[in-house]
C-alpha cells in the first residue's frame, strides 16, 4: 500500500478538476471510494471523473436510483473508455439492497465510484482508491452542513481537503494527481 497523499482544494472547481485528472490514471476495473459529511464535494469530485473519463450524461446526485451507469462515449481519437457506474447509497436501506445493486460486473468492467460506501463497500475489492472529503477551516472543521449554518457560515463555500489513501497491490507505483503537494 502506498502512502495517503493530501490535496488541497480551494474550490468546486478545482475538485472537479481534480476528479478529471484522475480519471486519467483509472482503468476498468477500477473502485474510488468517496468518504465526507453530505455537501463535502463527493458528488462535484465524480462529476470532474465523468469528465475526465468522457461519459454519456450528467452525474448528478440520484434521487431514487441509487446506482447510475454513464456509458464511455467515443472520444475525438476515436476510442472508448469505461464506463463510470457512479454509486450514492446515502439512501441506501439494508444490506440486502447492495446485493440487488448486483455490482460484480461493474466492478471488472467499468470504473466503480462509491459515495457511502462506508461499512460495505470495503468488502467489494481488495484493491481501492478511497478519497476522504473534508471541510478544513475554523470553526466549522469536521462539522457538517447543518453545524456551519449555526455556525453563520456558508457550507457550501470555500476549500476541502482531500486525503487519497489508495489500497491493494494495483496502486503499487501509480502516479496519483497531486502527488508533488508535500502533505501536512
Ligand atoms: P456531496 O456529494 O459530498 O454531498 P456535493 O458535491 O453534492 O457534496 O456538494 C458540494 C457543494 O459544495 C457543491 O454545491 C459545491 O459547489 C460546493 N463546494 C464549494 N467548494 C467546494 C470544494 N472545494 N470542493 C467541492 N465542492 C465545493
Ligand atoms: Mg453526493
Amino acid at each position: 500500500m502506498s502512502a495517503p497523499l493530501q490535496v488541497r482544494l480551494p474550490d468546486a472547481e478545482a475538485t472537479r478538476a481534480y476528479g478529471r485528472a484522475l480519471a486519467g490514471v483509472l482503468r476498468a476495473g477500477d473502485l474510488v471510494v468517496l468518504t465526507g459529511d453530505l455537501g463535502a464535494g463527493k458528488t462535484t469530485l465524480t462529476q470532474g471523473l465523468g469528465e475526465g473519463l468522457q461519459v454519456r450524461g450528467q452525474v448528478a446526485s440520484p434521487t431514487f436510483i441509487i446506482a447510475r451507469e454513464h456509458p464511455p462515449l467515443t472520444r475525438a481519437d476515436g476510442t472508448r473508455g469505461p464506463a463510470l457506474v457512479h454509486v450514492d447509497a446515502y439512501r441506501l436501506g439494508s444490506l440486502d439492497e447492495v446485493d440487488a445493486l448486483d455490482l460484480d460486473s461493474s466492478l471488472d468492467e467499468s470504473v466503480t465510484v462509491v459515495e457511502w460506501g462506508e461499512g460495505w463497500v470495503e468488502g467489494l475489492a481488495a484493491d481501492r482508491l478511497e478519497l476522504a472529503l473534508r471541510r478544513p477551516r475554523g470553526a466549522s472543521d469536521g462539522i457538517g452542513v447543518d453545524e456551519a449554518f449555526a455556525a453563520g457560515e456558508d457550507p457550501s463555500a470555500g476549500e476541502r481537503v482531500l486525503v487519497v489513501t489508495p489500497v491493494g497491490a494495483r496502486w503499487a507505483g501509480v502516479g496519483l494527481p497531486g502527488q508533488d503537494e508535500v502533505a501536512g
